[in-house]
């Protein structure tokens, strides 16, 4: 498997509204945000809970476990920093808290319903939550 610290690839758009996702990446640690009104995790972040439309919400730890809801391989990266790495997979993961978050899949041969953990990954020189079968 290619050593992904070396690659030379864009990181991802960092706002103020995600700033601590990425801050907790940074350290290994999987946040999500967390409803204060209706007490529903969900992902992605955004301005206002999807389920009850509430603003009022919190970043919480989770516990980064979860099962492989789907992927794909990638063969032909869209960006050229990425093809040292493919093919590669990339998945929707169901996580153990209830959302589902694309991510990188740390496996040459991921299968639909397969229980993974959280693998912060060091990801062109910086760590980004990736995943790995637990
Ligand atoms: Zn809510």
């Amino acid at each position: 498997m290619t050593d992904l610290s070396t690659l030379k690839v864009p990181g991802p758009t960092e706002i103020a509204l995600t700033q601590p996702f990425w801050d907790a990446a940074a350290e290994g640690r999987l946040v999500i945000p967390h409803c204060r009104a209706c007490d529903q995790p969900f992902f992605y972040p955004r301005e206002i809970c999807p389920h009850c439309w509430a603003d009022a919400w919190d970043w919480r730890q989770a516990s980064g476990q979860g099962r492989l809801k789907s992927f794909s391989m990638v063969w032909k990266p869209g960006h050229p920093g990425w093809a040292p790495a493919a093919p590669y997979a990339v998945g929707l993961v169901a996580l153990a808290e209830g959302p589902v978050m694309l991510s990188h899949i740390l496996s040459p041969a991921p299968v639909v319903g397969m229980v993974l953990t959280l693998a912060p990954t060091d990801i062109g020189g910086r760590v980004l939550p990736a995943f790995r079968p637990a």
